[in-house]
């Protein structure tokens, strides 16, 4: 095979190979980005390469609720506004951002960073559940709102929290059935987890 005809220039395969383990990104689209990338004026490429860098250097997770936030505590665990005989259970930060955007949830937060997976080995203690606890051991809460995804894990994680919990005098509610068997939090849309919030039901 003629060697001009061979692909990318080294630092352009790296870019690729680093573009490609991002989520959602294959190797068309890593390939594709990389050349945008290459074509775009160096400012635009620096100030993608320093948000980068920033959010690793600046972001740490709050310790109460273990959202993502450059001040700790996170402004919803410090706000006066804030309802705090409430806590809504989600797997992933971004999971506050869907709720938040519908505006009808005044309560607090608790991020688990995962869900109860066998087949992936991810066990209780591998996600935030301990520091739930002892959280909740003493606090004003009076209701656990499980949004967990409505897949198999994030099922089996609400089952597993309610057991626990329930036993402490709170009430464990879950999001309502109007999300499909399968959603992941992030994606729904606002109607819809306006829904679910409102009509959320007792476990
Ligand atoms: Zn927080």
């Amino acid at each position: 095979m003629n060697e001009n005809l061979s692909p990318n220039a080294e630092p352009i395969n790296r870019l690729v190979q680093e573009l490609n383990k991002l989520p959602g990104i294959g190797p068309k689209s890593a390939q594709r980005l990389a050349y945008y990338l290459l074509r775009a004026p160096e400012e635009n490429a620096g100030l993608l390469a320093d948000a980068i860098m920033s959010v690793k250097r600046e972001i740490t997770l709050c310790s109460i609720c273990f959202n993502v936030t450059d001040s700790n505590p996170c402004r919803i665990c410090r706000s006066d506004e804030r309802d705090r005989t409430k806590v809504c259970i989600v797997e992933q930060p971004q999971d506050i951002l869907a709720l938040e955007h519908t505006r009808i949830y005044k309560g607090l937060y608790h991020v688990l960073h995962g869900a109860i997976s066998p087949t992936e080995g991810v066990g209780t203690e591998d996600i935030r559940i301990k520091e739930l606890l002892e959280r909740l051991e003493g606090s004003p809460v009076d209701e656990v709102i499980l949004a967990t995804n409505t897949n198999l894990e994030g099922e089996q994680t609400a089952l597993y929290l309610h057991r626990l919990i329930s036993p402490m005098g709170i009430k464990v509610t879950r999001l309502a059935r109007g999300l499909p068997f399968g959603t992941e939090l992030e994606y729904a849309d606002d109607v819809t987890l306006t829904r679910a919030l409102e009509g959320r039901q007792e476990l």
